[in-house]
């Protein structure tokens, strides 16, 4: 482990010092949860691997919860990534949708990255979703429905009311793209340039507002790169909405219903391995996007927080595709270690990992335990057979939408935290502790 607690210290009530973190490295795996971690860990590093962010010295558990918009008393038990990401970015218990405002009444909720930033640290946001999704948008707009991206979303459509009352011509603050143009925020990597490239209700693209108000715009790896001397904002959008996925199934191979044969016997559906999608293209990384992110944070004369965010773990499970979900974890954890080789030099970071969410992928066994009896259930959904590095074999079940996408889980989900103020996260929390970890590590409070 790391020499840790080496920033200025807060004097506690018993007279000692409790470590302070100087800058803030918040990572959320979308969907993740326990099975999620164990899918990816089993495929990439064998049953007895680890992520390295497995090994940090402090874990808990949290509770994901949600509430009614009709009635905030009551609780829902499966969230969102808007209800997830507002817990995690303002403290706040929300309804699902909601990004940064309040269940019922709408009121902005403030988030820490606007704290941090009043308090003189510089910000960051990385995603390999759109910029303006809800996970990202969470930490940094505030607005009643997470589809509300750019201009155009904010308008209702046949089966989503939108945001009409959030236009800045009825007093509001705009679409999500328009509040990231003006956020100050230093550093937004990610996807989403559609929400960007569009008029706002003066007829002037959010782009233009983002170079207007001081944003460098990149659009691809090689200018991310060259663009790492260059001190100012950045904003990077490597692609139109989601960036494309690090791996895909060996020939197309996913989860899929199973097959019978013409007397009702199940046919075992063909193993696969996963392997790179050939359809990434030029956009960095989520390791490359961090790296970078740090890079122009690092000179920060008061620290900095940064959220990076691997969003597609979340979106390849609803499609029921265990390789991406599995080279969607590789990304996370690959960016975690650029993470780990900053705080070896930076020891006054605390990094902590977490997610919005639960969801739908499970290790079920392949045959049935039950395979004996004549009247043995196979699982009931999609069903793949992945070939492990380590040459096992391990069926991976989608069993909660027959018809669309799977959906999210109502578990809680695992934090992991190192550097100073890591103590803090033990046992079981609420997702929306995490909020007060962080101030209080910052001293924000
Ligand atoms: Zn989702």
């Amino acid at each position: 482990m790391l020499a840790l607690g080496l920033g200025a210290g807060v004097p506690s009530a018993a007279g000692q010092t409790t470590p302070r973190a100087r800058n803030v490295v918040l990572f959320i795996g979308d969907g993740v949860d326990d099975h999620q971690l164990t899918i990816a860990r089993n495929y990439l590093l064998g049953a007895d691997g680890e992520f390295v962010f497995e090994a940090f010295e402090h874990r808990a558990a949290a509770k994901v919860q949600t509430v009614l918009e009709r009635d905030p008393r009551v609780p829902v038990y499966v969230g969102d990534s808007a209800s997830g990401g507002t817990a995690i970015a303002a403290g706040v218990v929300t309804s699902r949708g909601r990004v940064a405002t309040r269940a019922g009444t709408g009121e902005p909720v403030s988030t820490i990255l606007e704290q941090a930033a009043a308090a003189g640290k510089r910000t960051g946001i990385v995603t390999t979703s759109s910029i303006s999704d809800a996970t990202p948008a969470s930490f940094a707009a505030h607005v009643r429905r997470r589809w509300c991206q750019g201009p155009r979303e904010m308008w209702p459509t046949p089966t989503d009311p939108r945001c009409p009352e959030d236009l800045k011509a009825n007093g509001g603050l705009g679409s999500i793209a328009e509040q990231l143009a003006g956020s100050g925020i230093d550093v937004l990597l990610g996807g989403g340039y559609r929400y960007f490239d569009q008029p706002d209700e003066d007829g002037v693209s959010v782009l233009r507002r983002a170079s207007d108000a001081g944003y460098r715009v990149v659009r691809d790896a090689a200018e991310l790169v060259e663009t790492s001397e260059v001190s100012g904002k950045l904003l990077g959008l490597f692609g139109d909405d989601t960036l494309p996925v690090e791996w895909v199934g060996e020939a197309g191979g996913r989860a899929r219903p199973l097959q019978l044969t013409e007397w009702g016997q199940v046919i075992a559906p063909q193993p696969f391995g996963c392997v790179a999608n050939p359809s990434f293209g030029t956009r960095p990384t989520l390791q490359a996007m961090t790296r970078a992110a740090l890079t122009r944070l690092e000179s920060a004369p008061d620290g900095f927080v940064l959220m990076v965010e691997s969003a597609s773990i979340d979106k390849q499970a609803h499609a029921g595709n265990p390789c991406g979900q599995i080279g969607e974890t590789r990304a996370l954890d690959e960016a975690v270690r650029t993470a780990v080789a900053f705080q070896e030099t930076h020891p006054d970071t605390l990094i902590l990992v977490s997610s919005d969410h639960g969801h739908s992928a499970q290790i079920v066994p392949w045959p049935s335990l039950f395979a004996s009896r004549q009247d043995a259930q196979y699982p009931p959904g999609k069903v793949a057979r992945l070939l492990t590095l380590e040459g096992g074999e391990m069926a991976v079940s989608y069993g909660t939408n027959t018809t669309y996408l799977e959906e999210h889980t109502g578990t809680q989900v695992p934090v992991y935290a190192q550097g100073p103020g890591a103590a803090a996260v033990r046992g079981l929390i609420r997702q929306s502790d995490l909020f007060g970890i962080v101030r209080r590590a910052l001293a924000l409070e």
